[in-house]
């Protein structure tokens, strides 16, 4: 029965062992699933909480086969996977998302260029390969704009500021020379994420739009309701609902936008064909979190319920910030959630904590 959902006791493969692994793994077992992750490092958070793990290389064909043969379906945590890694897996078991969301996801310019031709708006950019094609994008896009590498930017990492023409040499030694894009500084009022699930069928739900807040090119807060219109939230969840469709989706998307000044004027920043630091908050303040939902349309689940029965804040704790957990722990209305990794490395993500309010 190839569209009968998969029955507790079933085991999902999870490509990646990091706090998202985690997170899916212990959302996944409260529904009885069983999950079995696969990640190249040793001591990964996932680990901890999954009931096999395979440590492997995401270049070993055989490893990937073996591991792909022993589970159900398999999906991924992490955007950078290779595309044969995908592949590999894809050829024993079900993958999803399947490849086309991750080729999208990671490179910014493939990305740009598909959303564009969603007519949905992006902020300004050009492609950069060489220094030449730097000097001429900076005709076009406005300066000051951030130079950010096609791929394997997160976090802020792999983006340089250019404030004047004088500076092309030295960004495009920064980033390595490789292949960029330009993209113009957008002064927005506020950066805002929509969290989408698209089950296999294409049935499509949206947690309430989150406003963010980055610091240093890393998610620090995350706040919900986000302070926008009721319209920019419609724009909003329809951006990302269009997105997720034309990517033929299957499970969480997270996208993010930059509004500017007139709601709603949302342009799209980027996508992550995951589940998404900014969704952190559906686990305490909604009765199925984003980590739930992926599971459900991987699983051929029924989606389930994503309004929000509290108003949530939530903020990372970022390197040293998880020593504070003996407070936070006494604290009413917070709920602590800690990765369980080993050493607190500055702007390495160790934990969250979401405070709850009654819904506004
Ligand atoms: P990214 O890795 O591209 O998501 O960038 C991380 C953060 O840097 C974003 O969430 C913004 O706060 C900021 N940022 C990135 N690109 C732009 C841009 N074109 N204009 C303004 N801020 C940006």
């Amino acid at each position: 029965m190839p569209d009968a959902p998969l029955p507790p006791g079933s085991t999902i493969g999870i490509l990646g062992g990091g706090q998202l692994g985690r997170m899916l793994a212990m959302e996944a077992a409260r529904l009885g699933l069983r999950t079995h992750i696969y990640c190249d490092e040793a001591n990964a958070p996932a680990f901890d909480v999954a009931a096999q793990s395979t440590i492997g290389s995401y270049a070993d064909r055989d490893a990937l086969a073996r591991f792909a043969g022993v589970v159900e379906v398999v999906t991924c945590e992490f955007e950078n996977v290779p595309a044969e890694t995908l592949e590999a897996a894809a050829r024993v078991a079900p993958v999803f998302p399947s490849a086309k969301s991750f080729a999208v996801a990671q490179d910014r310019l493939t990305e740009k260029d598909f959303i564009r031709a969603l007519d949905i708006a992006v902020v300004p950019y050009a492609a950069v390969t060489s220094l030449a094609d730097l000097r001429a994008a900076m005709r076009t896009v406005t300066l000051p704009a951030l130079l950010k590498t096609r791929r394997f930017g997160y976090d802020g990492k792999g983006q340089v500021l250019i404030g004047n023409e004088a500076e092309a040499e030295s960004a495009w030694a920064a980033i390595g020379r490789v292949p960029a894009v330009l993209e113009g500084l957008v002064r927005f009022e506020r950066e805002v994420s929509v969290i989408v699930v698209r089950g296999q069928g294409g049935t499509l739900k949206f947690y309430d739009p989150v406003e963010n807040v980055h610091e240093n090119g890393i998610l620090a807060v995350s706040r919900v309701p986000a302070r926008i219109s009721q319209s920019s939230g419609f724009a909003a969840r329809s951006i990302a609902g269009k997105i997720a469709e034309a990517l033929g989706h299957v499970g969480v998307l997270a996208v993010e936008m930059f509004e500017r000044g007139n709601q709603p004027d949302l342009v799209v920043n980027e996508i992550a064909p995951r589940v998404h630091n900014s969704g952190h908050w559906t686990l305490d303040a909604c009765l199925v979190s984003q980590f739930e939902n992926h599971v459900r349309a991987i699983c051929r689940w029924p989606l389930g319920e994503t309004a929000r029965h509290s108003d949530a804040i939530m903020t990372n704790l970022i390197g040293p910030d998880v020593k504070k957990w003996r407070e936070l722990a006494k604290e009413d209305g917070a709920a602590v959630h800690i990765y369980g990794k080993a050493e607190a490395r500055a702007g390495r993500k160790m934990g969250h904590v979401t405070r709850l309010f009654p819904k506004s």
